[in-house]
């Protein structure tokens, strides 16, 4: 969907009522000053709050090795899926394949509740073309909080600037993915309640019901991989080792690179944002990596973009 397209519902009157609006589909359009306003939107990003608040559920709803299994699996699957696809590959085509791979791993990463591939690579590539100037649209410079979850929540950070992804404009069912973003997530935490029903019924020696399921593999572990992957903003451009003197403040971490699956090796990205590989030596563990090899020797994937040797020699051991 284009920035000028006649089928995008315009604005209520009424600021609450088009942030309600936003909850079901992205595309209602904001007054002109929106674009500016960094304030937090609160009407809009109640279920988001909501999302927080609903692990307190987990009090009730107690723990077994069948819901924790369920966490622990949606995370690694949806974090590969936001790293592998909605970075290395919607945000720097890194890598090629077909349309309904593009497609199957999009809807994977829209259940992660970072909204849609379109907003996703927008405002990355333009983290990457403004990193750390008055541009970029997650700096720490601006603040811890703002470069972790400010930007997300306030009204400017809703729109990113189209034009960015007009490559990825060209497919219709990425477009109806961004515009209505809530649809797999809400898919998915249904489909988790009825499966953890359905096991209690058919195998109770499990120990888990609808309620456990929607809380550990739906609520905590959504919360758990959005707090992981935005510390890629807020802590990856803040502490750590710089490797290569880039322009913006990016470093390495072992640690995010664990929790994250690779994008802690950030200065390595930052210095050569093409490459599907971000851990340039052999010792800095990239599974995002491993898992597109694993792909591409499937034959699901092709073309990944290496670094050049001479560049992943370059810089601080
Ligand atoms: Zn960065
Ligand atoms: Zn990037």
């Amino acid at each position: 969907m284009s920035v000028n397209d006649p089928t995008r519902p315009s604005p209520s009157r009424t600021p609450w009522l088009t942030a309600l609006h936003r909850w079901f589909d992205t595309t209602v359009d904001d007054e002109p000053a929106a674009a500016a306003d960094e304030r937090v939107d609160w009407m809009r990003v109640l279920p988001f709050a909501a999302l927080h608040l609903s692990c307190i559920a987990v009090l009730w709803v107690g723990v077994s090795w069948t819901a924790v299994c369920a966490a622990l699996t949606l995370y690694a699957v949806r974090m590969f899926a936001i790293t592998g696809f909605y970075h290395r590959y919607f945000a720097h085509r890194a890598f090629r394949t077909s349309r309904a791979i593009q497609f199957i791993f999009a809807v994977v990463g829209a259940s992660a509740v970072q909204r849609g591939p379109l907003w996703w690579a927008a405002h990355h590539r333009h983290h990457h073309k403004h990193a750390d100037t008055g541009r970029d649209p997650h700096s720490p410079r601006r603040g811890f909080w703002w470069s972790h979850m400010g930007w997300f929540l306030s009204r400017s950070g809703f729109r990113p600037d189209l034009r960015a992804v007009s490559d990825l404009q060209r497919y219709p069912e990425l477009c109806w993915l961004d515009r209505y973003d809530v649809a797999v997530p809400a898919t998915l935490a249904m489909g988790l309640y009825a499966l953890g029903a359905w096991l209690a019924r058919v195998a109770p020696q499990l120990h888990t019901d609808g309620g456990q399921l929607l809380v550990w593999g739906f609520c905590i572990s959504t919360v758990l991989l959005f707090h992981v992957t935005v510390t890629i903003n807020s802590i990856a451009h803040r502490f750590g080792r710089r490797r290569y003197d880039t322009r913006d403040d990016s470093r390495n971490s072992w640690l995010l690179a664990l929790l994250t699956f690779g994008e802690g090796w950030h200065n390595n990205h930052h210095f050569f944002p093409g490459s599907a590989r971000q851990g340039f030596r052999w010792w800095e563990i990239d599974v995002t990596y491993y898992g597109l090899r694993a792909l591409a020797l499937l034959g699901i994937i092709r073309d990944l973009r290496p670094v050049p040797a001479g560049l992943r020699r370059m810089g601080r051991s």
